[in-house]
């Protein structure tokens, strides 16, 4: 979609929603919450998905639960108080092929708008109450007289904010349409518009937000997402050509002494799909072209060997420069007199697994002469500036920590190589977040969720995929059982015996880390626990809000045996690796993502004995569709398909700041055609003018820069 600057400039636009018809001030304050100030906001505002308002349902056709919509006529209005003392609004329907009731609780106020011999439509989930289909609270949309309702309607619903209710979003929004509709620049040459076949953004806009027909949503989707796909892809080759011609990445050359010098470090052979990952990263260090490869593997696979690697490959290797007079390049020599060295990052997504990434390496590196430093938050400033003075002058040779701080503070004298560890969600952009003026640095990027190709295409531009296809020898699947709360005991007792035989465990508990409620939670259970079935143990509390250097006393104390259980919220889900640890108890189970359920098992599949995972559900006959397929199968991209299935359009691919319509995970996996096709027309777009020159493509040009210039870099292009 458009960006703002370019939006700004229009009038009817930036109109404030509360000087539209019938929003008004106190709808307005709410309609903020959602962030919905403007008039450019609302219609930027997307629906999250269309409900059937046609009214096209007979009564024949209705399931259970399943959405329907019928059109009929007002029989009897029935208001009345229940025995719990609740408002109970029952209004009868004639449909021509039979009765159906529609019924509202504490909405005594409704009752007014209904009078016999109305027509209107109803839409909602019906439901078998005695021998008649009910509604109840369903939505309704009033007939005018002689209305043929048969013309098919979709009704939009929207995301929504506590406190907002769909009606007011939808008002806004229809008053923003009536509005300035037609204000919305159009950001697309016409040549391309009808080349593609798309649709024009005005109409895209109406039709998104106030569809005709079910193929006018499909329509207007189609556009924003070869839009939002198009542009990317575009700004992505926009951005890669200017490094082309800049920059060169440092070519590192991985001769076969250095390969044997970083394999001896290892305690374990490499896997086969180790060996040929680290040749494929070998293969393209030795480029003087940034590398931008991903590295795929389920959990366990051995994916921080594979990082690694390719860290100690930069590290050693020494910073050649070309020499005066023509001839070998010579090493570059620092104030000490030794050859400077290569740098590398490493980037987790959590402070934790920083910190053990951080302990793995200096193990890893003891006597190597190797400098290894940790830059995460709540170090002291002076022990913080130093370290980054340190890394300035290119004394520390790796640096692990959070993204946020790696990439927001360190200025790097020599960065060569980057890693960004566990990127389970699309993050916008990788390859272009460490960029400092010099050279680009190659980037890995590792994830335990496969992605489709075409997809890490479209997000991440012309990106290489590795695939990390088998698990250190000796892993067994862990064993996963569902337990029903009414078992809990004797889980708890093979828990015990467990931990007896020698395990240490860890029990999960689900908690929203950020409240103090959750804290209380997950307080109340490591009480309840210390105090109940675990209570001849030794057990530690790890949860978000700890202070890090306690996390850490704890995990040590942990990883040396002095505790033997962890009580933990998903806070290790990533990561986290002690190989003693091999029995797990994850309470609330159906609180968990499928993904995250995963991600937790894989903590107690790492030695060599078969690790052991309950997963506690409170209902123990009832199906859970989640919890189930976590059990059944220990597949891990086998579950993140399902998940992906069962979740819907949920993870978003990290555009939603943007002021774009977010573009789903979901949605990507089922336009799988659009994303190609947008990325070979970008790709020829840019062939044909590649600074986007042509008048035509001028307000294109703008969106682009404003939209993703500050990103990439794109500033100075034209
Ligand atoms: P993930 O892919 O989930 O990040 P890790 O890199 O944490 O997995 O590795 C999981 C465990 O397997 C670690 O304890 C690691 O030391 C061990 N490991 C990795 N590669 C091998 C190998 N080739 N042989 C034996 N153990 C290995
Ligand atoms: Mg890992």
């Amino acid at each position: 979609m458009d960006a703002p600057a370019s939006t700004a400039r229009d009038p009817a636009l930036t109109t404030p929603l509360e000087r539209l018809p019938g929003v008004g001030t106190a709808r307005a304050q709410r309609l903020a919450k959602l962030g919905l100030v403007t008039v450019r906001d609302a219609l930027l505002h997307f629906p999250r998905e269309y409900r059937d308002f046609s009214g096209a349902h007979a009564v024949a056709d209705l399931r259970e639960g399943e959405h329907a919509s019928l059109v009929g006529t007002v029989a009897a209005v029935d208001s009345r108080t229940t025995a719990a003392g609740r408002a109970m609004l029952t209004v009868t329907l004639d449909t021509g092929g039979g009765r159906v009731r529609a019924v509202w609780f504490n909405m005594p106020f409704l009752a007014k708008r209904f009078a016999a011999g109305m027509r209107v439509v109803v839409a909602g989930q019906p439901r078998r109450a005695r021998a008649a289909w009910e509604f109840s609270h369903p939505d309704v949309r009033w007939l005018a007289a002689g209305e043929d309702a048969a013309g098919s309607d979709w009704l939009a619903v929207y995301p929504l904010a506590e406190g907002v209710q769909q009606s007011h979003v939808r008002l806004a929004v229809q008053a923003a349409l009536d509005h300035a509709a037609d204000a919305w620049p159009e950001a697309f040459p016409a040549g391309l518009l009808a080349a593609k076949g798309l649709l024009p953004i005005g109409r895209a806009i109406r039709d998104i937000h106030r569809p005709g027909a079910r193929e006018s949503i499909d329509a207007a989707r189609r556009r924003f997402v070869y839009q939002e796909l198009f542009m990317l892809q575009l700004a992505l080759r926009m951005h890669r050509s200017r490094q082309r011609e800049r920059h060169a990445a440092p070519a590192l050359a991985v001769d076969s002494r250095l390969d044997g010098r970083i394999r001896a470090r290892f305690a374990f052979e490499f896997t086969a799909a180790q060996k040929r990952v680290c040749a494929e990263i070998a293969a393209d260090l030795a480029r003087p072209e940034p590398m931008n490869r991903l590295v795929q593997g389920d959990v366990g696979s051995g994916k921080t060997a594979i990082a690694v690697y390719a860290m100690l490959a930069t590290v050693g290797t020494t910073v050649k420069v070309p020499a005066a007079a023509g001839g070998e390049p010579q090493p570059l020599l620092g104030p000490d007199g030794k050859p400077e060295r290569y740098q590398a990052a490493l980037m987790a997504p959590t402070e934790l697994l920083a910190r053990q990434h951080a302990a793995t390496l200096g193990r890893m590196l003891a006597g190597s002469g190797v400098e290894v430093q940790l830059l995460v938050g709540g170090q002291p400033a002076k022990r913080r500036e130093r370290i980054l003075a340190r890394i300035a002058a290119g004394q520390v040779g790796i640096v692990v920590g959070t993204q946020a701080l790696v990439s927001g503070q360190a200025r790097f004298r020599h960065l060569a190589v980057v890693v960004i560890d566990e990127q389970h969600r699309f993050g916008v952009l990788q390859r272009a977040i460490l960029q400092q003026g010099q050279a680009e640095p190659h980037t890995l990027v590792m994830t335990a969720t496969p992605i489709p190709r075409t997809i890490a295409h479209a997000v991440y531009g012309d990106l290489d995929v590795s695939v990390l296809d088998e698990q250190p020898p000796g892993r067994r699947p862990v064993a996963t059982y569902r337990v029903a709360a009414a078992d809990l005991d004797r889980w708890w007792e093979f828990f015990r015996k467990k931990l007896r035989e020698g395990r240490r465990g860890y029990v999960v508990v689900p908690a929203v880390e950020e409240s103090s409620r959750g804290l209380a939670s997950i307080s109340s259970a490591f009480e309840e626990l210390a105090n109940g079935p675990l209570e001849a143990f030794r057990i530690g509390l790890v949860h978000g809000r700890l202070k890090p250097a306690a996390k850490d006393a704890v995990m040590e104390d942990f990883r040396t045996g002095r505790i033997d259980v962890i009580v933990a919220t998903s806070v290790i889900e990533v990561g986290i690796d002690v190989p003693e640890a091999t029995i797990m108890t994850i309470l609330d189970a159906e609180s968990f993502g499928l993904a995250q359920l995963h991600q937790l098992r894989g903590r107690v599949a790492r030695g060599g004995v078969q690790g052991i995972c309950g997963a506690v559900t409170a209902a123990a006959d009832l199906p859970h569709p989640r919890v189930d397929a976590f059990v059944a199968t220990t597949d891990g991209f086998a579950l993140a398909e399902q998940d992906l299935l069962l979740r819907g359009p949920g993870d978003l691919v990290g555009t939603r700041q943007s002021g774009a319509p977010p573009l789903y995970l979901a949605d990507l996996l089922r336009d799988g055609s659009i994303v190609a096709e947008a990325r070979r027309d970008a790709l020829d777009f840019f062939d044909r003018d590649p600074l986007l020159a042509a008048p035509a493509h001028a307000h294109l040009r703008r969106v682009i820069l404003d939209r993703w210039g500050p990103t990439l870099g794109l500033g100075q292009i034209g």
